[in-house]
């Protein structure tokens, strides 16, 4: 059982829309308020990424058997590799007495709207597919065929956060400075103001 607390906060959009650099901002300017929940993954660590810090970095066994033990909110294959969010890791965060910050896919939000997390979901948009394939490129962090999945990726999550019911709000990360202000002002309009209880509008 993960204890009750805050409403966690979860970012999804497609690789590149700028979930990470939201959430690198958010955590540096506020480092009391919000601790982010450190996913499991069976892909490969890139330059600067530390285990334990931006992921438990895994194989696929380990994870599978505890996917199997149960020690899973919420897992996903994205582009061949797995990742979820541990039990213990969403725990973490709520011993501290922050409030959890979730970065992750589709499919995952789908499940965890279905757990009495009863998370705000945030939905980030890049400006247009092209945009986003020019920030993938420029971050060159991907091999040309994981780019290419991931833009590929893209368009089915666009329309799922699009899609009216799905999300809190949208984002639309055209420009930084904005997209910053928006994810702001909509945490202090909805987490920093209100009492614990829950005013779901989204569809389960
Ligand atoms: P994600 O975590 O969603 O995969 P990132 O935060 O890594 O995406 O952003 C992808 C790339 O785009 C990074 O190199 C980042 O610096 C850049 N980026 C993010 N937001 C903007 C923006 N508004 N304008 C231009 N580049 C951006
Ligand atoms: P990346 O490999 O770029 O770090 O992440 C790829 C995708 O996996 C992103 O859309 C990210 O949000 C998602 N992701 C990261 N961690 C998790 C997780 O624990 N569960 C799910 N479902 N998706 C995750």
């Amino acid at each position: 059982m993960v204890q009750k607390g805050p409403r966690p906060l979860v970012l999804c959009g497609p690789s590149g829309s700028g979930k990470s650099t939201l959430l690198k901002r958010l955590l540096k300017e506020f480092p009391d308020r919000f601790g982010f929940s450190v996913s499991h993954t069976t892909r490969g660590p890139r330059p600067g990424e530390k285990d334990g810090v931006h992921y438990h970095f895994t194989n696929k066994d380990d994870m599978t058997a505890a996917v199997e033990k149960g020690e899973f909110l919420e897992t996903a294959t994205f582009s061949g590799n797995m990742y979820g969010t541990s039990k213990r890791a969403v725990e973490a965060v709520r011993r501290s007495g922050k409030i959890c910050v979730l970065d992750i896919e589709i499919e995952g939000v789908k499940q965890v709207k279905r757990t009495d997390l009863d998370p705000l979901l945030v939905f980030v948009m890049p400006p247009s597919i092209e945009e986003l394939e020019r920030r993938l490129r420029a971050r060159n962090t991907e091999q040309e065929d994981a780019l290419k999945k991931r833009l590929d990726t893209a368009c089915r999550e666009i329309e799922f956060g699009r899609e009216p019911g799905n999300f809190h709000i949208i984002i639309l990360n055209d420009n930084l400075d904005k997209a910053y202000s928006e994810l702001r002002e909509f945490i202090a309009q909805n987490l920093e103001d209100k009492e614990q209880g829950s005013s779901d509008t989204t569809d389960k």
